[in-house]
Formats: structure tokens, sequence, C-alpha cells
């Protein structure tokens, strides 16, 4: 039997990870399914009950199920544990649901490998203080990022997570230059807004938003390069490698992320 995986979110129609993971799959050789599916807002549990009930070997989970994903899960990885949220489901071989988070993981690899970004000793500055700020802090400082700060338009949530994380809060207005590495994880760019940090703070940085376009211009990097950042990268390359972790947990072979970050590329460009 075919094994079967799927990402589940609300909403989900725009997923790629059905795409990632079918390359994946294609170039290991191996047979698996990988659908998308939409659960009702507080209906993970029963979805994922359902999805695992009916022979489901592993579930990718998005916004905004990833806390609920970490409660339904009995044990956790350090990454979720850290993060409170889980972006990725298994089944133990005694039947326990296991939670990892592999965002994290993700946004370093693509920092580090992919673009080729310093992280050790990089002063970084994280935008934002909601589900994906959250999983990226500890993998952050875990790959040597220092002076760790997080700086959110609510400076309430920010010190409230900048406390869980024993880091340094802000609001975004409170801005200054100086930051090798600036991270966007708010949601700002879904409505087509990039500055959201003063004039002038970001120039000579590195400037990394969560957030992926076709072209890699979202509007925050766009703003970024405007600005004078010393490099911009959009967060595509980390969807295909929080996806390749996933595929590794589940699979026990991490596969190649250049092809598949290439053919997306492509692909969106046409
Ligand atoms: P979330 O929990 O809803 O948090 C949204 C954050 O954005 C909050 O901190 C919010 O600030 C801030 N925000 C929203 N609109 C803003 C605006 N106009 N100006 C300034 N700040 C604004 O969302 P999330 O789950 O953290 O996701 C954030 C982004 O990361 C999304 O775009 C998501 O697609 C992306 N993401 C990408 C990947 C990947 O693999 N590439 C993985 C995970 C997430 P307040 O607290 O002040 O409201």
């Amino acid at each position: 039997m075919t094994d079967r995986y799927a990402v589940v979110g609300n909403p989900i129609g725009h997923s790629l990870s059905p795409a990632i993971h079918a390359h994946f799959a294609r170039a290991a050789g191996q047979n698996l399914r990988y659908d998308a599916f939409e659960a009702p807002i507080g209906g993970f549990g029963a979805a994922a009950d359902d999805f695992f009930g009916a022979g489901g070997k592993g579930l990718n989970v998005t916004v905004p199920f990833k806390r609920d994903a970490y409660l339904w899960t009995a044990r956790h990885d350090d990454a979720a544990a850290g993060a409170g949220a889980v972006n990725t489901v298994l089944i133990d071989p005694d039947g326990a649901r296991r939670g990892c988070n592999t965002d994290g993981a993700g946004l370093v690899r693509d920092i580090v490998s992919n673009l080729g970004w310093p992280l050790d000793g990089a002063r970084t500055l994280i935008l934002g203080a909601g589900g994906a700020a959250r999983g990226i802090v500890l993998p952050l400082r875990g790959a040597g990022a220092r002076e760790v700060t997080i700086a959110n338009r609510n400076r309430e949530k920010a010190g409230h997570l900048a406390q869980r994380f024993g880091v340094a809060a802000c609001g975004l207005d409170d801005i200054a230059p100086g930051w090798d590495l600036v991270v966007n994880a708010t949601s700002a760019g879904l409505a087509g807004i990039g500055g959201i940090l003063p004039q002038g703070s970001v120039r000579g940085s590195r400037c990394y938003d969560l957030s992926y376009a076709a072209d890699g211009a979202t509007p925050f990097c766009a703003w970024a390069a405007r600005q004078g950042a010393a490099a911009v990268g959009d967060g595509l390359g980390m969807l295909v490698e929080q996806a390749a972790e996933a595929f590794r947990l589940w699979r026990g072979t991490r596969p190649e992320t250049a092809p598949v970050l290439a053919a997306l590329r492509r692909c969106a460009a046409q």
C-alpha cells in the first residue's frame, strides 16, 4: 500500500508542500502520496484523528494549527518543545504521537547553506512575535546569532516572547541601524506592506523574509533592497528546507533541495 502523507491548514489552497514532496519522492525513487487538506478552525484534533486512523503516516501542519498540533502530540523534539508549536507529526513505533518543528532548522539551513550568510556572531533582529517568530528564536541562537532582539508592532507580545527565550524586545519604531541580520517573521507582506521599520534602519544588513514570492521580491525584500540592505532573501528556501527535514524524519533520508528550489523558482517565473 502507498504510504500517505499530507499537510493540513486553513486556508490550504495555496500550499506548495504537495509539489515539493512529490519532487522529493520522485528524486528518491520512493512511492508515496502527499495531499493538502483543510480542517475547520477548532477541528485539528478530529482531522488528525481521522487522518492517522485511516493509516496516514505523517502530517505537516501549517497556520493556524501549529499550537493545536503541539497539544495533540504526546512527545516533542527539542525544537517543538522550545517553540510550543509543531509543524511535523509522526507516529512512533510504540504508537505514541510525536510532534516536531522543522521550521527553525529549515530557516538556518537556507540562510547558512543556500544563501551563504554567516550566522555565527551575527547581531540578529527578529520582526514579529507570532507563531513563526516563536519557532525560529532558539534555532537562530543555536546557530550562533547574538544580541537577538524581537521587535513587534504590539510591544507587549514582543515582551512576552522575549521573556520566554531570554532575549531583548522592543517596538518596530525603536529600531536603529546596526544589525548583521534582520529576519522578517511578520505577516505584513500578506497585506502588501514591506516598510515596517524606520527609514535607514536596515542599511548594510542582510534581510531575510519568511514570506515568499515567485520572483523573491516580497514587499519586505523589495523595501529592504531599496533601503540599501547588503543582501535580501525570501522564505521559499526555508519552505523547501523545512519540508526536507520533515521528509527525513518520515522516510529516513534527506532529499536534495537545490533542484526543487530551482524548479519552484522556474515554475513561478513562467
Ligand atoms: P501570526 O502568528 O499571525 O503573526 C503575525 C505577526 O505579524 C505578528 O507579530 C503581527 O504583529 C505581525 N504583523 C501583522 N501585520 C503587520 C503589519 N501590518 N505591520 C507590522 N506587523 C504586522 O503569523 P505567523 O504564523 O507568525 O506567520 C508570519 C509569516 O511567516 C507568514 O507570512 C507566514 O507565511 C510566514 N512563514 C513562512 C514559513 C516558511 O517556511 N517560509 C514558515 C512559517 C511562517 P502584532 O502582534 O502586532 O499583531
